[in-house]
């Protein structure tokens, strides 16, 4: 496989413009892509002209507005070139308001009463920012979705308006720092995406893997991830076949797909792209993981993207790694070679520590979901509470300006804001804290609390805005400053003073730092219903609405619609548990309730009452788990069914979660006890064993 010539093929991407597109239309595209302007349609013509001729000629037949709806998912609706000629034949037709334009009906995505309150119908717009690109013989334009009156009822527009929040104060910044050549700054992600793959023999048969993506019983499997043999181990050849598949179908988009290991959890893999402009890496990332899906049915297995698919197991996130950069190609978070360069650099990192710290709610909120809720704080994903890892080289150069002391790097060289050159700070390839929300890796911040199955947009729209904001701030600081070294050595020494608190170096995962957080002050919101409401808090919307990133009204449309997809996910897996209690798992019960007995009875008239002793104990038990089975399920069942009481969300929200949350762990616990006590070949699910070693070195 040559990759250099399949990378992209099925990308209209700037190579291809350049040769397609004649030289003043290309130039007025590209005026659009790199300055934000405005298309004309004469222009827009022409560039569907070229687009579909080029489309055509790698097999497409329809085209789409591809865009994000609050779902979190993608969404498309196909229309063929075609067009009647008139004589029983047809054209191929595709135009510049095909291109730019479209009208879905969008009436049935989720609005938050977005739609109640302003008009039904939504559009979509060309984001020429991100390339088209053909999928499934199918030219796939990347849009933007609003409704007629301008309010954003998708992911990309306000991750798009956060982006420019960030570029204009980072170039305020720059601007102080004399650095007159950057025109814009970008902010830059590579999502390390985590996944489970399983044979789809196992997951056919079961439901609750069907309809809500986790199981929702399951007794702990004989062998699990305690032997740590999984990470980094060898690659299984039906694995190995996966993921070159899979890296083609990336490699045709266009997407840097780098790295591939096994993760900590049998049956866990990791796949990780090289960084790209945030915007980009969003759509590529969704394009990733409907990609990832679609070739595994291809090798008859599942790739499982929730965030905790197996109790017991490690469940999956995504590290989403995040930096700025200029368009001259300096990453604003690499320290520097210069004195300058360094003082520039601690204002940046200063900024998103300050960010970190006072929007603490918002990040927690941004990671916030029914399926992330099981990994936070369990030991296996960073706490609830958010915090940032600088690492020990850091912390000592930030102590030192706040004690005002000199500071020794290893050798020896005094340091002082702007006046010397900051020691040498090593890139974290080993990603030695794991356990840290927030992590500094040496020349960018890896954020960790971010689940698998989630559009990174969210969370990268928080961030963008909260780091525009403090820049803001900053800027507004120095820009005033008549002595500018003296009022920024100033401002960073104030700042780490106000926020050294969320700067924690320590182990994440302990208990002391649950509670030494709380000292400090720092925010411990455990569950999604505690997270939530940080959106709506007056000083967060205020922010939102200062950077231009979502007004009022959509912030209370997103934060309905959070609610509700959260209740509505819980409701979706207590009604599984119920019909997998009462369709199977009671009849199996039973069942084996009438092999015993009918064994005792036997027993007892071949041999005599006292033979039975051993059956008769084990089916007194089973008879009590069984009594037990039916009493967690009835108030499960009827707990479901005060639901219908409720209308407000928030208040569904937290019943969800305090009552069927609970009801259901109950009813677990009872099924994940009968599990290795019935037989294998009455239990009617395939048991944790046989799923997590379903794919095998060699195909059965
Ligand atoms: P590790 O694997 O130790 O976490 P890597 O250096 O391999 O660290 O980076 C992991 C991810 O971070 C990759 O997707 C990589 O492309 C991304 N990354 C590297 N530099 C940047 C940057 N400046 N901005 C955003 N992401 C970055
Ligand atoms: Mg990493």
């Amino acid at each position: 496989m040559d990759v250099t010539k399949i990378f992209g093929s099925m990308v209209f991407n700037d190579d291809v413009m350049k040769e397609r597109l004649p030289k003043d239309v290309y130039r007025v595209l590209h005026k659009t892509i790199d300055d934000g302007v405005h298309l004309q349609l004469d222009i827009a013509n022409v560039v569907a002209e070229a687009m579909k001729n080029w489309a055509i000629e790698k097999g497409a037949t329809h085209f789409t507005h591809w865009f994000q709806p609050m779902t979190g998912i993608t969404a498309e609706k196909h229309d063929g070139f075609i067009a009647p000629e008139g004589n029983g034949r047809v054209l191929m037709e595709f135009s510049g308001k095909e291109l730019v334009k479209g009208e879905p009906d969008a009436s049935s995505f989720p609005s938050g009463g977005l739609r109640a309150t302003f008009e039904a119908r939504g559009y979509t717009a060309w984001d020429p920012t991100s390339y088209a690109f053909i999928k499934d013989d199918t030219l796939c334009i990347p849009t933007a979705f609003c409704s007629y009156s301008g309010e954003a009822l998708d992911k990309k527009t306000p991750l798009l308006r956060s982006m420019q929040a960030l570029d204009k104060q980072a170039i305020r910044i720059l601007r102080l720092f004399g650095d007159t050549t950057a025109k814009r700054v970008m902010t830059t992600v590579g999502p390390e995406q985590e996944y489970f793959l399983i044979d789809c023999s196992v997951y056919k048969r079961r439901p609750d893997l069907i309809y809500t993506g986790r199981t929702l019983f399951g007794a702990k499997p004989p062998k699990g991830q305690e032997m740590e043999d999984h990470y980094f181990g060898m690659i299984k050849p039906r694995v190995k076949a996966y993921m070159k598949e899979l890296d083609e179908e990336l490699w045709k988009l266009g997407i840097l797909s780098k790295t591939e290991h096994n993760e900590v959890a049998p049956a866990q893999h990791e796949l990780a792209p090289i960084f790209s402009t945030t915007n980009i890496a969003t759509d590529h990332n969704q394009l990733t993981m409907e990609l990832m899906k679609i070739v595994a049915g291809k090798h008859h297995m599942v790739c499982l993207l929730h965030e905790k698919p197996f109790a017991g197991v490690n469940g999956s996130g995504k590290h989403n790694n995040w930096s700025m950069s200029t368009d001259t190609g300096k990453n604003l978070l690499e320290p520097g070679d210069t004195p300058s360069q360094n003082a520039q650099f601690l204002l940046f990192l200063m900024a998103v520590i300050k960010a970190v710290d006072e929007y603490q709610g918002l990040l927690r909120m941004s990671v916030a979901s029914a399926a992330n809720d099981h990994r936070l704080g369990a030991n296996e994903a960073p706490p609830a509470i958010m915090s940032v890892f600088i690492g020990d080289e850091l912390d000592a150069v930030l102590k030192s300006i706040e004690d005002g002391t000199d500071y020794h790097d290893p050798e020896k060289k005094l340091m002082s804001i702007g006046a010397t050159v900051l020691p040498h700070i090593p890139c974290d390839t080993t990603d030695r804290n794991r356990t840290s929300p927030v992590a500094f890796t040496g020349n960018k911040f890896e954020f960790r609390s971010l689940g698998s199955s989630a559009s990174i947009s969210g969370l990268n729209i928080v961030l963008n805005t909260i780091v525009a904001q403090t820049l803001s701030e900053y800027a507004a600081i120095l820009e005033q400053a008549d002595d500018f070294d003296a009022a920024l050595n100033k401002l960073i020494r104030d700042e780490i003073v106000k926020h050294k608190r969320v700067i924690f170096n320590g182990n994440g995962y302990s208990e002391e730092w649950v509670q030494e957080a709380e000292k400090r002050g720092l925010l411990n919101l455990k569950t999604t219903p505690d997270a939530l409401g940080s959106f709506i808090e007056p000083k967060n919307m205020k922010i939102f609405e200062d950077q231009g990133v979502y007004s009022e009204s959509e912030i209370k449309a997103r934060y309905e619609i959070l609610h509700e997809n959260y209740y509505k996910t819980i409701n979706i897996e207590a009604l599984t548990m119920i019909s997998m209690v009462k369709n199977n798992i009671t009849a199996a019960v039973a069942k084996y309730e009438a092999v015993l007995a009918d064994v005792i009875l036997k027993k007892s008239q071949v041999l005599s009452k006292d033979a039975c002793i051993a059956e008769e104990g084990l089916l007194k038990h089973i008879s009590r788990l069984a009594c037990s089975l039916q009493c967690k399920l009835a108030k499960l069942e009827e707990d479901v069914a005060k639901e219908k009481e409720l209308t407000d969300v928030v208040a569904l929200a937290k019943y969800h979660q305090e009552v069927i949350l609970a009801d259901m762990a109950a009813l677990r616990e009872v099924v994940d006890e009968l599990e290795p006590m019935i037989p294998s070949d009455l239990w009617p699910y395939p048991t944790y064993a046989e799923i997590l070693y379903s794919v095998r070195y060699q195909p059965v």
